[in-house]
């Protein structure tokens, strides 16, 4: 599949983007209560959500940022999850914020789960994904927060690619 610029629809607009963060971001201020935050923003697609999220965020917080990839050609997933840079400080004893763009599969949000899991004895994990695309997941895992549902589509924008393009969409489109 081929996504030009000019077939793009608009699914979530900036304003309803906008004003869904920030109910997430209350969310997630009235879970902590206060309480200290390390933040992991899975690279590339969650880094415009994970920006926009954590300029809400009320609790002192630490940002993270590890880049994993599952997707084999530019639109469908390869499977499997590849960990291109993992390294985390330690995480013993904190609460852990993973920000993720979107689950599909669902590989990737178990594959780090199981990974916080494996290495640190947490405070607590929650995993907060901008979409999720319930229609297409392979294992049981959901995320504990999110913004906005997708049925079976590919989605650009708000850090979201196609082929490394259309991260910088401040909307999320598809091409019908
Ligand atoms: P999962 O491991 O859940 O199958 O996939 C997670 C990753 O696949 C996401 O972090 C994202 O990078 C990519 N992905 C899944 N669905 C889409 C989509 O509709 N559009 C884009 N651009 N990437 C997607």
């Amino acid at each position: 599949m081929e996504i030009k610029f000019e077939d793009l629809k608009i699914l979530y607009s900036k304003e309803q983007i906008e004003k869904k963060v920030a109910e997430v971001a209350e969310k997630l201020n009235d879970f902590y209560k206060g309480e200290e935050v390390v933040a992991v923003c899975v690279l590339k697609g969650a880094v415009v959500f994970a920006v926009d999220l954590v300029r809400h965020l009320d609790m002192p917080l630490k940002m993270e940022f590890i880049r994993l990839s599952s997707y084999g050609s530019s639109t469908t997933s390869s499977g499997k999850v590849n960990a291109v840079d993992i390294k985390l400080p330690d995480l013993n004893d904190k609460n852990v914020l993973i920000i993720e763009d979107i689950v599909d599969t669902g590989l990737t949000a178990k594959f780090l789960i199981d990974f916080i899991n494996m290495n640190f004895h947490v405070k607590s994990l929650k995993f907060c994904s901008f979409l999720d695309k319930k229609i297409t997941r392979k294992v049981d895992v959901e995320p504990d927060y999110y913004c906005f549902d997708v049925d079976d589509k590919f989605v650009v924008g708000y850090g979201l690619d196609y082929d490394g393009y259309y991260r910088n969409l401040p909307y999320i489109g598809y091409k019908e």
